[in-house]
């Protein structure tokens, strides 16, 4: 590790976040986080148990009630602090989280960008939690619409954006007054520990907030969701983990927001402009190594440009930089563990199996860490185990197709429904098929939808719930009517 690498370790408290105290996990126990481009280990984290998450869930209620009546100015000039301090420390997080997820350097910047960014939005968003005043359709009485604070809330996040989907739970939590407990990944805790630190800096009252590293996420969080104290659960992961929290979230039926797994097609017309949906394709793909639930996972390109797209995509992703991601000039990280690279090997293995063809790429890459080659795939046959599996890696399948109906069927056939991504320039087209795509997003003639001021979601197996936008806050808050008579 070099001097800089080691200091921005150091800075990081590696104890439990109880309500803004800092404290050794009850057991004792520490788990160690390892940078996955060396296998090195980085540092040891204090690692939770469920006397610890107890501790939090009596914490989180215990100040539920206070936090909510702090005024929602001051709520969201606390957020607006920690979109301050985030930018502020911008490099050094930046290289902190690049150590521990592997994301070249760059990319992480812009993820902490992207994540101060979901607490500015929340901070203009706390004081803009509107109500109503109505008069019933008889004239006999009167409704007052009221939002409150859902509660205390779970929010359990992924690794594959160890800041961002942290700040696009906590943004909104703190914005509509909810009392809150994070557990992050077990690969990339140091991201979640900073962040409360930040926001302990920023002004966030004690109580408001833990962050319960750990590495037995059932035994931990289970308790917590059955316990009836906690009012929310916000998960963004797998569709299998979200499934097995929903159903033990409907004991004591709690509001659910399910960010889940994705498998987004990204179609090319005859009518696109190539270039730019080339682009487009190594933005949605290559994003993040591929490990992002919006990456796309499979590119139906029209017969008329598929081989001029193909080779395209395919000189641009040889031409790609892999190697560890703190080190200059690189492009492409490594995978998150070994079992992701093993994954991403047998999904290009079937599909060549099934007559697809090598462009580039194609098998994993040089060093200690779990790097894979960008692959690019043509011929891909459409029932290969990669058009319907989420390959989390940077591996670009081409699929051919004649007509529009039949992209949009193929684009239909899965059981995910995160976002889909189109290039055309007919704008009925354009239309006509953003409508026909069974995805909570469409990127029209770009290859990226994320953004704080928009609303962030799927249907079908891809989740329920939105987050960001103006409706991202809505997740946080009850609705309360109170029928008013005797005028
Ligand atoms: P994952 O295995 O589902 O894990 C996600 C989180 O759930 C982690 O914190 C994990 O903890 C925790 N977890 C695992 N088993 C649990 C259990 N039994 N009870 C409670 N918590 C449990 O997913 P991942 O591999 O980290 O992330 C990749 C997945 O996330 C992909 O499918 C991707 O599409 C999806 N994702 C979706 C979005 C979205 O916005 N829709 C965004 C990013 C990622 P441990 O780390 O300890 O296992």
């Amino acid at each position: 590790m070099s001097d800089q690498e080691a200091r921005v370790v150091a800075q990081v408290d590696k104890r439990l976040f109880l309500g803004g105290q800092w404290r050794d996990a009850a057991s004792g126990a520490t788990f160690p986080v390892e940078d996955p481009s060396t296998r090195e280990t980085l540092c040891e984290v204090a690692d939770a148990g469920k006397e610890d998450a107890l501790a939090a869930l009596d914490i989180a209620h215990r100040t539920q009630r206070e936090w909510a009546a702090v005024a929602p100015r001051t709520r969201g000039e606390i957020l607006r602090g920690g979109y301050e301090l985030l930018m502020e420390r911008q490099e050094d997080l930046a290289v902190l989280m690049t150590l521990e997820m592997g994301k070249p350097l760059p990319e992480a910047r812009g993820e902490i960008a992207y994540a101060a960014e979901f607490l500015r939005w929340f901070s203009e968003e706390a004081v803009r939690i509107e109500g109503g005043f109505s008069t019933s359709p008889d004239g006999k009485s009167r409704f007052l619409i009221m939002r409150q604070p859902v509660g205390p809330s779970m929010l359990i996040t992924p690794w594959n954006f160890p800041m961002a989907m942290g700040t696009r739970k906590i943004g909104p939590a703190i914005a509509a007054g909810c009392t809150m407990i994070l557990k992050p990944a077990h690969q990339t805790p140091l991201c979640a520990l900073a962040l409360a630190g930040i926001l302990a800096e920023a002004g966030l009252p004690e109580g408001v907030l833990s962050v319960i590293p750990t590495t037995s996420p059932g035994a931990v969080t289970e308790p917590l969701l059955s316990d009836g104290r906690i009012r929310k659960l916000s998960f963004t992961g797998s569709t299998a983990v979200g499934r097995k929290l929903l159903e033990q979230s409907a004991g004591q039926v709690l509001r659910t927001s399910m960010e889940l797994g994705g498998n987004a097609p990204f179609l090319v017309f005859d009518d696109a402009d190539l270039e730019a949906a080339v682009d487009g394709a190594m933005l949605a793909k290559m994003r993040n190594i591929g490990e992002a639930c919006t990456a796309a996972n499979r590119i139906y390109a029209q017969s008329g440009v598929a081989a001029e797209f193909a080779a395209r995509l395919s000189e641009r992703m040889g031409a790609l930089r892999l190697g560890r991601g703190v080190d200059e000039g690189v492009q492409v990280g490594p995978l998150i563990d070994d079992k992701a690279r093993q994954k991403v090997q047998s999904l290009v293995d079937d599909a060549v199996g099934r007559g697809a063809r090598v462009l580039v790429g194609g098998g994993p890459g040089e060093g200690p860490g779990h790097f894979y080659q960008p692959t690019v795939l043509a011929d891909v046959p459409m029932d290969s185990e990669l058009s319907y599996t989420e390959i989390f890696g940077p591996v670009a399948p081409v699929l051919t197709f004649e007509t529009e109906q039949e992209a949009l069927a193929a684009a239909n056939d899965t059981e995910f429904g995160l976002v889909s991504y189109l290039y055309t320039r007919d704008l009925n087209r354009a239309l006509r098929v953003s409508e026909g795509l069974e995805t909570g997003m469409v990127g029209l003639n770009q290859g990226i939808v994320s953004n704080p001021a928009a609303p962030f979601g799927g249907v079908k197996h891809s989740g329920l719930g939105r987050e960001g936008g103006r409706v991202g806050i809505e997740e946080f808050l009850d609705t309360k009517y109170v029928g008013i008579g005797g005028l």
